[in-house]
């Protein structure tokens, strides 16, 4: 549970071991082992993903003597979340293992954290940074955004594993870490207009990821080790950036916004950090910032950053900008409290290129 610190303090809540790299699946067991834990451990995982990489991990535990259980999860529903934390409270494990992409992961962290257990990610596609971060998103909650549950005790990210999911995934998890662009000068101007909280450091951490995958977007395309391991590396420091925050501010503003409500307006069409990417460009020149910057990297990227590319219609994208700051009142952006004018959203989306 997050405890509840007394006013003008602080509390901060950091995975303890983060392993990245090629083949470092196997040494789930002996990560855990060095953390001291040693009754048995729950596995949560997705179908498709277990006979991928929930093998290697089951192999893994066993070799290191744990007693296990699996739970394969159809999905990220609330539903899904009360069978897991159900299960845990019978099983009572040490610790649940998550492995997969981001509903996976997201089904361990909240039913974990309810049944008042830790959990370890093992994140096996690269496609936002939900993977190592301790917030929460998923259908049925009572809101459509975030919201802060508890970081990792450790993340194993193996590239060798990541490398081969699809290279949209990736496309998608460079526009979710681009998004700290806009998030972090949303976060400062709150802090200016709003006097909410802001940590310098953990905004320079959020910013300076959203600049490692910019400098390093010919070798993220090219899909190389180094490159995936840099992005996977940005998302998880964005995870730390929030974690060391205590809130999603550093990493998520109103182009996270204008994505929940495009996912509201046009349900399962683009992903996560693909509409965030195009939130980006749009609210970078609400900001009076570098917008060609981003769609450039984007472009470079080969991430959509037109409502086309989206696969939706620009009626859409003007509805979505126009009702994002609806989404989460308390959270103070570029929009203001009014939110953006339909000329206005039509003027931003046309000068960005983002509709015709
Ligand atoms: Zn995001």
């Amino acid at each position: 549970m997050i405890p509840s610190v007394p006013r003008d303090s602080h509390y901060m809540q950091l995975p303890r071991e983060v392993l990245i790299g090629r083949n470092v699946a196997p040494l789930v067991g002996e990560t855990l082992v060095r953390l001291g834990f040693h009754g048995p451990v729950l596995m949560v995982t997705g179908e498709k993903v277990n006979a991928i990489a929930g093998g290697i991990v089951l192999e893994s535990l066993k070799l290191a003597n744990f007693g296990t259980e699996t739970m394969i999860v159809q999905n990220s529903t609330t539903e899904q979340v009360d069978e897991v934390e159900h299960r845990i409270r019978e099983m009572a494990p040490d610790i649940v293992v998550g492995v997969g992409g981001g509903k996976d992961i997201d089904v361990a962290k909240l039913s974990s954290m309810k049944a008042g257990r830790g959990f370890l990610s093992v994140p096996t596609a690269a496609s936002h940074d939900g993977i190592a971060s301790p917030l929460v998103s998923m259908k049925g909650l009572d809101r459509p955004y975030s919201y802060v549950a508890l970081a990792p005790i450790a993340i194993v990210a193996d590239t060798s594993i990541i490398i081969k999911s699809p290279y949209r995934l990736i496309a998608s998890g460079c526009g979710d870490v681009v998004a700290k662009y806009t998030a972090v000068r949303d976060w400062k101007l709150a802090h200016r207009i709003k006097n909410e909280y802001y940590g310098d450091y953990a905004a320079e951490l959020a910013l300076m990821s959203s600049r490692v995958v910019i400098k390093n977007a010919s070798s993220i395309r090219a899909m190389t080790d180094s490159g995936v391991r840099t992005l996977v590396e940005a998302l998880i420091s964005c995870g730390v950036a929030m974690s060391i925050a205590g809130t999603s501010r550093p990493c998520s503003g109103a182009e996270h916004l204008f994505s929940h409500s495009l996912a509201m307006i046009a349900p399962e069409t683009a992903l996560h950090g693909e509409q965030c990417g195009v939130g980006t460009i749009m609210c970078a020149y609400l900001h009076g910032a570098n917008w060609q910057l981003i769609r450039d990297f984007l472009q470079r990227i080969g991430g959509p950053t037109t409502a086309k590319e989206l696969g939706v219609d620009p009626e859409s994208i003007l509805k979505a900008l126009t009702m994002a700051h609806s989404i989460r009142p308390e959270r103070y952006t570029i929009l203001g409290e009014s939110g953006l004018t339909r000329e206005a959203a039509e003027k931003v989306a046309t000068i960005t290129g983002v509709i015709e």
